[in-house]
This record gives structure tokens, sequence and C-alpha cells, in this order.
């Protein structure tokens, strides 16, 4: 792991082709980050040594070492958040095989608006997992969550919930505002070993809602999963 601090909101973009970079790049600072870019992976690996950006968006077909290697060689020593910059499904499947730690990827043609979005998507992300030690979370002014003692509260009042439920609550709480898939769910509460099917989610859910009442702001998201908050 690195021990100088993180700059702030510097992303990296390694990519070869200078029209996608270049197009990933105006966005970006029109966002309000502060952009380097590399041609290749190990120009990538020295910027992001010598830089220590929040996020690094990372293209696959490189002209020296490929993305994937980027990655793994990154993850030997740091787990900044990765973005992959795909140009075909085959890439995809190796992506979400390898277990390389990619956050999330994107299918070139992208639109840079597309990835700006991922970018704060990830970058939100990592900062409610800061917040994950939190002892105590909130939910609106109604509902808290206390994760030492394991007690879900309404107004003051314990809702007794199961293992499963607690959990599931916990962590949509944790990630408050973000809407999150089915499987991000079953990944994130009953872990990435778990063989399950989305069922799961909406009978846990459902418990959720039935026991915490209506004013819990849980939202259906059509097509993707569900979202607090
Ligand atoms: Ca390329």
């Amino acid at each position: 792991m690195f021990n100088v601090a993180k700059s702030e909101r510097t992303v990296v973009v390694v990519e070869d082709d200078p029209n996608i970079a270049d197009l990933v790049d105006v966005y970006l600072r029109e966002a309000g980050f502060r952009v380097l870019q590399a041609m290749n992976g190990e120009r990538g690996l020295e910027l992001i040594t010598q830089h220590q950006p929040e996020i690094v968006l990372l293209d696959i077909g490189l002209p020296d070492i490929d993305g994937f290697e980027v990655c793994r060689r990154l993850r030997a020593k740091s787990n900044v958040p990765v973005l992959f910059l795909t140009a075909r499904d085959g890439e995809i499947d190796r992506i979400l095989g390898l277990e390389l730690g990619a956050d999330d990827y994107v299918t070139k043609p992208f639109s840079p608006r597309e990835v700006v979005a991922r970018v704060k998507a990830i970058l939100r992300r990592g900062q409610a997992d800061e917040r994950a030690d939190a002892d105590v979370l909130h939910i609106g002014d109604e509902y808290r969550v206390d994760v030492t003692r394991r007690e879900a509260s309404c107004r003051e009042e314990v809702v007794p919930l199961a293992t499963r439920e607690f959990d599931l609550l916990a962590f949509l709480a944790r990630n408050q505002g973000i809407a999150l898939s089915r499987q991000q769910l079953l990944d994130g509460v009953w872990g990435v070993d778990w063989v399950g099917d989305d069922r799961t989610i909406d009978v846990h859910i459902r418990q959720l809602r039935k026991k915490l009442g209506d004013e819990l702001p849980l939202a259906t998201v059509w097509g993707i999963g569900y979202r607090l908050g």
C-alpha cells in the first residue's frame, strides 16, 4: 500500500488512442478533475505511483503491457479504484472473471458523460466505504441502524430483524443514494461466494419494508435493484 497522502480528485487515464484519451480528459476536467494521461501501461503505473490518483481509467489494448497486467501490478500495492475502458465483449468476460479488483467498466464507443457519471459513482461508493466504520447509521430522521449493537430502530423503537435483514439494511444504509443492483446486494451482504438468485434479495427487501414501515425511503429502481434514500 502507498503511504503518501492521496491527491484530491486526480484521475490517471491510461489509453493509447489519443482521441479517446483527449475526449475523456475534456469532460473530466469540466467536471473538476485533474487529469493525467499515459499512452502505455508502464507510464500509467509510473504516473499512478507518483500522483496517487483517486481513480484510474484503464484501456485494455495497450502497446506494451495490457490493461489486465497493469491492473494486476497495481493491485499488488494499491486499492485505487479502476474503471476499465473495454472494446470487446470477450474483454468484459475477462474483467469480470479474473478477480482483478476492477470497480466497473464501460464499453467503447462510450459517451464521455457516461464515463464521468461512472467515475463519480465509484468515488461516492468509496466515500461510503470510508464511512462504513461509523457505529450508528441514520436513515432520514426516523431510522437508526446501530451496527455495534446490531439494532435497528424506528423513532427510538427497536425493530427486531433477522440476521440477513439487518445486514442488508446496514449495507443499504452505508450506500445511501446509490442504486444498487441485486447482484451488488448479494455480493455485499451474502458474500461473493454465495450462490443464490435475485429472489433472495426481493424477499428480504419485502421483509424490511414490512417491518420498518412505509416511511423507510427504500425505492425499487426498475431494471436495476434498490436504492435507499
Ligand atoms: Ca487501446
